[in-house]
């Protein structure tokens, strides 16, 4: 059987449109890659007929010559927290285990008109809630990569690390991923892949698992910029299902790339020098400064003063929007359900709340109960919320003197699997170049720049100004183009 596992989502869609192979001869090779990778972890569940019927109709289409759809024939992975019709949808929880939605979400919906597969769904941090792939119930996910010279376990990132390790390895071409704080673009700094976060409203909500509902995006996570571009454009529209939705027609953010950023400004700004900051991290900023330039773009220094209040203010908003949206887990509608002998109706929702949760999304259950009760409520979430504004009308007026703004993703690259586990702090920190633009609400993308001194991929992140998803790419395009990363995990699985 030939191997097309190297293949991404363009070359994909473009080989079975000229006929140069089938789709159905893809899905078999992905299929079997993802069977050869149980070891990794990156799926709760596989689907490997989904991969296949999808791509047997794609076949059958083209035979019969029809219009392809601009995923004809590539199958991806789904991140567990979209639901899927008839498919496990769990949020990597106890609480949904054996839930089977009746319904699709309008993404992956969109994704099947567009003539993609499932190869299955993703794991990832329990409700999206983490950023090592650590608090998921069904086990970590392993990172494809390691530290040269060492076996040690490392974290693909979270909470999207089902999602990275997957194309990273190169078991699928694409896969969703979703980003509330974070999640789409660290694990894809991790994994030396790309994703990109849109801006929010651009794709809709509706079937995702909510976590921070005005936060939460999902978007693409693949191995180049131009992959994204086409996912992102299957997967973007508006949706009356989502009342945040935006009504906007989805760009050609295809055929609009460019990687000639004459006349553009890129914003580097100062308060994104942080301590605790690794010296590789800063020496790949210094880098990209200089690739984009090379690529005519005029450097300038901005300020974003309120950057270091983002991330406290993110540890606010995010669990009180969690605490509310996981009331709706409580042994009556889906899932798990704890029934003690003899048990009233509170029994029943303690019990199966308590059995279903990890550690980790009680915590977060927690704060954003205490925060939004009525003795805190003015000092935390609305102060919180204030700064959220405050936060945005900084990008705001940085959107005066530059296009794109360019930042590292990540503080570090990836680290061992079980290393922070005892530190959510340090945990949270994680996202500390990513919270800003998820308050804004604005596009923001991962792409990758380096391979640390000991072999792990590091991205640089470009923030892009509302609905600019175009300006975003084309820096990252141009990052590509410069930083030829073609480094890939060598296979131990
Ligand atoms: N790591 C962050 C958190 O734990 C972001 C998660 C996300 O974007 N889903 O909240």
């Amino acid at each position: 059987m030939a191997d097309f596992t190297d293949l991404g989502v363009k070359d994909i869609r473009d080989g079975v449109a000229s006929g140069e192979f089938t789709a159905r001869e893809v899905a078999e090779s992905f299929n079997a890659a993802v069977a050869d990778a149980a070891v990794l972890n990156a799926f709760i569940v596989t689907t490997p007929e989904h991969a296949l019927a999808a791509a047997e109709k794609v076949d059958a289409d083209r035979a019969a010559g029809k219009q392809l759809g601009k995923m004809a024939g590539v199958p991806i992975g789904m991140k567990d927290l979209f639901a899927t019709h008839g498919v496990q949808t769990t949020a990597a929880s106890h609480i949904l285990e054996g839930f089977k939605p009746e319904y699709e979400s309008t993404v992956s919906s969109n994704l099947w008109a567009a003539g993609a597969g499932m190869l299955g769904k993703l794991n990832l941090d329990q409700f999206a809630m983490g950023s090592s792939n650590e608090t998921s119930y069904f086990g970590n996910v392993n990172s494809p990569w390691r530290k040269e010279g060492s076996n040690a376990a490392m974290s693909p990132g979270g909470s999207s690390g089902g999602s990275s390790s997957a194309v990273a390895s190169r078991i699928a071409p694409a896969a969703t991923g979703t980003d509330t704080g974070g999640s789409i673009r660290q694990p894809a700094a991790f994994a030396g892949i790309c994703g990109i976060k849109p801006t929010y409203g651009r794709c809709s909500r509706w079937g995702v698992v909510a976590f921070a509902s005005s936060l939460d995006q999902a978007g693409p996570m693949a191995r180049s910029v131009e992959d994204c571009a086409i996912m992102l454009e299957a997967m973007a529209g508006f949706d009356p299902k989502d009342s945040t939705s935006l009504q906007m027609d989805v760009p050609t953010w295809e055929a609009g790339l460019s990687a000639d950023l004459k006349g553009k400004k890129v914003g580097i700004a100062k308060e994104y020098r942080m301590d605790g900051t690794d010296e590789a991290i800063l020496k790949s900023w210094e880098q990209g400064k200089e690739w984009l330039r090379d690529a005519g773009a005029e450097i300038v220094d901005i300020s974003l003063p309120h950057t270091k209040y983002a991330l406290p203010a993110y540890y606010i908003i995010a669990p009180a929007e969690a605490s509310s949206n996981l009331a709706r887990y409580d042994g009556v509608r889906y899932g798990l359900r704890d029934l003690p002998e003899g048990a009233g109706l509170q029994d029943m929702y303690a019990a199966t709340r308590a059995a279903g949760f990890g550690d980790e999304v009680k915590r977060r259950i927690l704060i954003g109960t205490y925060v939004l009760s009525a003795g805190f409520y003015d000092a935390y979430y609305n102060q919180a919320q204030k700064v959220r504004a405050l936060v945005a009308r900084d990008f705001e007026h940085a959107w005066a003197e530059c296009d794109v703004i360019l930042a590292p993703t990540t503080p570090t690259a990836s680290f061992p699997l079980g290393s922070l586990n005892e530190d959510p702090l340090t945990m949270y920190l994680n996202d500390v170049f990513a919270v800003p633009a998820s308050l804004a609400g604005l596009p923001a993308m991962s792409v990758p720049a380096a391979l640390t001194e000991d072999g792990l991929p590091l991205g640089l992140q470009l923030v892009g100004k509302p609905f600019d998803e175009q300006g975003v790419l084309n820096a990252g395009l141009a990052i590509q183009q410069r930083a030829g990363f073609t480094a890939k995990p060598e296979k131990w699985w």
